[in-house]
């Protein structure tokens, strides 16, 4: 009994051997000696002359081949017509599962060389399905981006950054007005010519090295974003005593405050108005990288950016009124609560739908900028926007 059995599973190891052999077995294609020039004609795979490599003939470098035709779905099929070759005209193919992907030379990607990152068992990406990519995407959420460790590291607080999603994702703003902010600054994707530690000048300032520890303070921003911490703090009163929004490269980095306590994302208007300034800057910044001699004018930049967040705000007006409308119509009750909710501490929107009431220090921004009309402020083309 015990001999049978250990019989049967020789056999069976012998089948599988066998099985892996003929897997295993080498297809070439026919090919020419390159030219002159060192370059083969591409020919098209179904026009291609297919072969196996059997085994060697007693004639050096020549080998017994048997002729393959290839099927419909790229499958290599013996015919059981033999050959003679010189080896000369072996070109390797590279093969996808076990079909044809065509000249070794000639496609991309191999897939033994190539697989899915975190991919589980790293199998070959001709071998790669459905469970693979879908346990790859699982695998990229569980652990947090480089991106996010990274600004974890370097500030060293607890960074909330659940809010910070919900703040993109519930917020304002569009993609228009927070993807340049959330790709450059919070993926740290921003070109920094000194990031590598070798001594580059800032090209803004020339001053510093131009890295993540110099950006946030950077004199040709530093006055702009002064104007914008008091301001914030006007709008958002002290804790004990202590203000809740600082120079720091938390919050001009991640638009956080709060950081002696228990770190806060910017309520949702203010935290629109951060990432467009942000985008307006980094316009700048490339501007800088591409145009020879050009200078900054930190002040305009804070204006653009002003009357964008202006026209951000005034959309929202424009959607309560179509609301407000089709309620009557409709004889439906309605209410800004839930957007007033979001445009706090910086506007709300009246019952009628008929105006934005501008926060003051908002309003005085806005007519700086020359983006609101003001009894007493002028729009402002010196150093104060
Ligand atoms: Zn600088």
């Amino acid at each position: 009994m015990g001999q049978e059995r250990e019989q049967s599973r020789e056999m069976n190891d012998i089948e599988e051997i066998n099985k892996k052999a003929i897997k295993k077995w080498h297809y070439y294609a026919l090919g020419d000696e390159p030219d002159e020039e060192g370059q083969n004609t591409i020919i098209d795979k179904e026009e291609e002359m297919y072969f196996r490599g059997d085994e060697p003939t007693e004639q050096e470098d020549e080998w017994h081949v048997e002729l393959c035709t290839i099927s419909p779905r790229g499958h290599l099929i013996p015919r059981e017509i033999w050959r003679t070759l010189h080896i000369k005209y072996f070109v390797p193919l590279t093969r996808w599962g076990t079909g044809v992907m065509g000249r070794a030379c000639e496609v991309f990607p191999h897939p033994d060389q190539w697989t899915f990152e975190n991919s589980p068992g790293n199998k070959p990406l001709d071998q790669i399905g459905v469970n693979e990519i879908y346990r790859t995407l699982i695998a990229r959420k569980r652990e947090a981006p480089n991106c996010m460790k990274n600004w974890d590291r370097r500030l060293g607080i607890e960074i909330p950054w659940r809010a910070i999603g919900e703040n993109l994702t519930r917020g304002l703003g569009t993609n228009r007005d927070t993807s340049s902010w959330f790709k450059n600054i919070l993926h740290r994707a921003l070109y920094l010519k000194g990031k590598g530690g070798q001594n580059t000048a800032c090209s803004a300032c020339h001053q510093e090295n131009e890295d993540w520890i110099h950006l946030w303070k950077c004199p040709v921003w530093t006055p702009t974003w002064r104007v914008i911490i008091e301001d914030f703090n006007e709008l958002l009163p002290p804790i004990q005593g202590i203000k809740r929004v600082r120079m720091s490269p938390e919050f001009i980095y991640l638009g956080l405050i709060d950081i002696e306590f228990t770190p806060h994302v910017l309520p949702i208007g203010l935290s629109l108005l951060h990432s467009i300034l942000w985008k307006f800057m980094i316009i700048e910044l490339y501007k800088l990288s591409q145009i020879e001699h050009y200078r900054i004018n930190a002040n305009e930049v804070a204006r653009r950016a002003l009357r964008r967040y202006t026209t951000r705000i005034r959309a929202k007006l424009r959607r309560a009124q179509i609301e407000h409308t089709r309620s009557t119509q409709q004889g439906y009750e309605h209410n800004n609560n839930l957007l007033n909710k979001k445009l706090h501490p910086v506007a709300q929107i009246n019952a009628d739908c008929t105006e934005i009431i501008w926060h003051p220090v908002v309003h005085r921004w806005l007519a700086l900028a020359g983006a609101e009309e003001h009894d007493t402020i002028k729009p402002n083309f010196t150093p104060e926007w």
